[in-house]
């Protein structure tokens, strides 16, 4: 039996037993009253108030072969790119003036990007915008990176861990990579002090609503600050180029339970989101979401962070990218605030 009840005890206790989720997962009778009761603790926490991160993609060479991802080692197709310490500086000029507050850097796992290298941009962001969050999202690293990375000023990390089940991560990664280090990660980057990020895709290959039900069992433990959800989508320079797209349904009902669960946790809308349907970063909104990241990149290498097929955003510069989402972020009823939007509880 599904009832509203369910609904309404995962919302009372922030916790879900793994039967719940399957329910809900299995059932979409209840669906508006999900995103309804999502919306409803959002605003209890947040407010109307989105938060905007400014996406800037550094690299996209990648030491790692993630069988999902189109920037992966294998794929000899895309031409490879890495931004100067002077491009970035110059996204986070544009973004400032643009009212962006936090700057996220992210890219494949590019060693040359080396501690020394990371550490000197953090100080000089940081120096130059005393007042905006760093956020990192650059993978695995080890506990001393990690540190020295933090201790340069950055504020956040976001890692997803991307399934929470290891069996199934081993079907989505090739065997050099460890289910158990991802965790391990992101334990040490809790430890540290980061404000964390953890997060999964939805309808990846091989995935089972048991697999999801496993994702949230698993935030609700580590507790991260942050949880990035976004369907998979499929590039066609990867082994899972055949495979289906996950669902905006699935993506949204994930959303809304991660809030139900994590109060006030963030949560972006995600740019797969609004890749696989028009209106999906403002219906991620409604269901629960308050981030949203534009892409602050040089447009000249944004076609080149091909994670996933038909990425949006592609031509537009900074500034029409930040005018679009406000558009549609006003027309879900919610506003785009100038704040660094940190976690609280
Ligand atoms: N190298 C960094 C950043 C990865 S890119 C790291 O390891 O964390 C950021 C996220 O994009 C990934 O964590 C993954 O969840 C998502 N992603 C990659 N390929 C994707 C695909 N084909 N469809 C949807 N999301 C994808």
């Amino acid at each position: 039996m599904y009832n509203k009840e369910i609904i309404d005890r995962i919302s009372r206790e922030h916790s879900a037993e793994k039967e719940d989720i399957l329910t809900i997962l299995q059932d979409d009778s209840e669906d508006r009253y999900l995103f309804e009761e999502a919306d409803k603790i959002r605003k209890q926490n947040y407010g109307t108030d989105v938060y905007l991160r400014g996406l800037i993609e550094i690299s996209n060479y990648c030491k790692n072969n993630c069988l999902y991802c189109g920037i992966r080692r294998d794929n000899r197709k895309i031409t490879r790119y890495r931004l100067t310490e002077q491009d970035i500086l110059l996204c986070c000029d544009t973004g400032y003036e643009l009212g962006f507050r936090t700057f996220v850097l992210q890219g494949g796992e590019d060693i040359y990007f080396n501690d020394d290298f990371l550490c000197s941009i953090i100080h000089k962001i940081k120096a130059k915008y005393p007042d905006c969050a760093v956020t990192l999202s650059l993978g695995e690293r080890t506990e001393k990176s990690y540190n020295a990375l933090f201790s340069a000023g950055a504020d956040r990390y976001l890692l997803r861990h991307e399934t929470a089940s290891k069996s199934h991560y081993e079907k989505l990664h090739p065997a050099e990579m460890s289910f158990d280090s991802r965790i391990e990660c992101l334990k040490t980057l809790k430890k540290i002090g980061f404000q964390t990020g953890a997060g999964f895709m939805v309808g990846s290959p091989f995935q089972t609503h048991d697999n999801l039900a496993e994702d949230l069992m698993f935030i609700k433990k580590l507790k991260p600050e942050m949880v990035g959800i976004g369907p998979f989508i499929s590039h066609n320079e990867t082994p899972f180029k055949e495979y289906k797209n996950g669902t905006l349904r699935d993506t949204l009902v994930m959303v809304a339970l991660t809030r139900l669960i994590l109060p006030n946790a963030l949560i972006p809308s995600t740019t797969a989101l609004g890749t696989i349907d028009p209106q999906g970063r403002e219906k991620g909104l409604k269901a629960g979401a308050n981030v949203v990241m534009p892409n602050l990149s040089p447009v000249k290498f944004r076609k080149l962070y091909s994670l996933y097929d038909n990425k949006i955003c592609m031509g537009d510069e900074a500034a029409e990218c930040r005018k679009c989402l406000e558009k549609r972020v006003e027309s879900a009823g919610y506003k785009i605030v100038t704040d660094r939007g940190d976690w609280h509880a």
